[in-house]
């Protein structure tokens, strides 16, 4: 339809399909079709093959450990989507959620901590359990506690899913209710003379560029959303505060356990306090670690290095768990974060400068799981004009104006 136009026009453009705007676009139509509101929303998706965004390369965890109760609370909201599936989508769908738990480890110097998170998480609804050290190594015989003080562990919530069934399910979903999703990039806005922002350029497969008007555009182009905010002018002149996403490259290698008593088939996705994770995956055992910030490897591809394996991650791994001293990595693969700088934590939420652009990014390793709480959050504030569901209000872009991080203390 687009070609055949020379300008075209929607109440709300959402410039990137992976899971955060696929989300947006669902809960817009969702709120407002077959009602005088109804929206008209047109998503511009550069690669509708999904190749390389987070959506597809993401390990699909899901959990409820965290110490900012906005993250806590979308996550839950998250874990209810994901178990009321088919009454949304219909019997046949299906993301096959493992709901294994996460479990959480600390050492002596991060006990209070872990536990300080297990109240608030208690408190706003979370199923978790706290294990000291004899009950962890009395639950997993497999662990080495040697270390270790305290462990929380995540009830029925907690565990992880498939991605990439959750875009697709998203995406379809928002399509059978008039969502219209267009190949193409974004690369330019249109200003008016006042500065406001009317409209996207959009940069078709045959190369020919289209103007989009727009009532309200959304952000939620993953790590490729700081460069989106630049081209709408946000980190110049009196929009000073860039928006700081960025990406960041993670490895997530798959390997099979030759040891004796490895962890069993209903483990829970396990964090250690040195950061290195691990989950089974049917038969094999994935896991991985983030760099430490002078160890971020280059972004400008998607390579995997081996050696981080050998040398960060291995080591960590089997002083935790005996049985992988002995292990065979099979295959890995690297995927970006949507890395917010400032805090790692997401922008959600409308510009204090452009009123009609808001951005749902920089969930930096979270936001799998928040897309179904993000992705209504910002329907809500399009189409009521407020937070209804979850107050995000702490999560928006003024905090980066105003210098109030919101940082996750104990959680990776
Ligand atoms: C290795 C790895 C493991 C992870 N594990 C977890 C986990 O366990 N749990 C969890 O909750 N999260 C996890 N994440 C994070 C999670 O995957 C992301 O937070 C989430 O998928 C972000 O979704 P998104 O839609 O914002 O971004 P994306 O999925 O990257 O989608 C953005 C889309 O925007 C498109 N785009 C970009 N620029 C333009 C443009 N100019 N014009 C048009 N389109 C554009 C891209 O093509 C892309 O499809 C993980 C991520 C990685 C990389």
């Amino acid at each position: 339809m687009l070609t055949r136009q020379r300008n075209y026009s929607s109440d709300v453009v959402v410039i990137g399909g992976g899971a955060m705007g696929a989300s947006v676009a669902y809960w817009l139509k969702d709120k407002t079709v077959g009602s005088k509101k109804d929206l008209r929303v047109v998503v511009i998706e550069k690669d509708p093959t999904y190749s390389c965004c987070s959506t597809s390369l993401s390990v699909g965890g899901i959990r409820q450990q965290f110490s900012v109760p906005e993250n806590i609370q979308m996550s839950l909201f998250g874990a209810s989507f994901i178990k009321n599936i088919k009454s949304k989508f219909g019997p046949e769908a299906d993301i096959s959620f493992m709901p294994n738990g996460y479990l959480i480890l600390a050492s002596e110097n991060g006990a209070q901590r872990l536990s300080n998170n297990f109240k608030l998480q208690q408190q706003l609804g979370a199923t978790n359990r706290l294990f000291t050290k004899q009950q962890l190594k009395k639950r997993f015989a497999w662990l080495n506690v040697d270390d270790i003080e305290l462990g929380c562990c995540g009830g029925e919530n907690e565990g992880w899913f498939d991605p990439w069934g959750l875009l697709s399910l998203l995406r379809s979903g928002a399509s059978s209710k008039g969502a219209e999703f267009i190949q193409g990039e974004a690369v330019d806005f249109v200003f008016g003379a006042n500065g406001e922002l009317r409209g996207v350029v959009v940069k078709l497969p045959n190369n020919e560029q289209k103007t989009i008007s727009f009532e309200h555009c959304v952000i939620t182009a993953g790590a490729e959303s700081g460069k989106i905010a630049k081209l709408a002018r946000i980190g110049s002149d009196d929009l000073s505060t860039p928006l700081p996403v960025e990406k960041r490259k993670r490895y997530v290698y798959r390997f099979d356990s030759q040891g004796d008593n490895p962890p069993e088939i209903n483990s829970p996705l396990m964090i250690d306090y040195t950061g290195v994770y691990f989950r089974r995956d049917g038969g094999s055992y994935i896991g991985g670690l983030s760099p430490k910030p002078e160890e971020e490897p280059e972004t400008n591809n998607l390579d995997v290095d081996f050696d981080f394996f050998d040398n960060r991650v291995w080591p960590l791994l089997a002083h935790r768990i005996p049985a992988f001293q002995s292990v065979k990595v099979k295959s890995a693969w690297g995927g970006f974060y949507e890395y917010n700088c400032f805090d790692a934590n997401g922008v959600i939420g409308p510009h204090p400068g452009h009123s009609n652009l808001y951005f749902a990014t920089g969930f930096s390793g979270h936001g799998i799981q928040q897309s179904p709480a993000a992705g209504l959050a910002i329907a809500e504030l399009i189409v009521d004009g407020a937070f209804k569901t979850i107050d995000l209000t702490r999560m928006g872009f003024d905090r980066l104006i105003t210098h109030k991080p919101l940082y996750e203390i104990g959680i990776y």
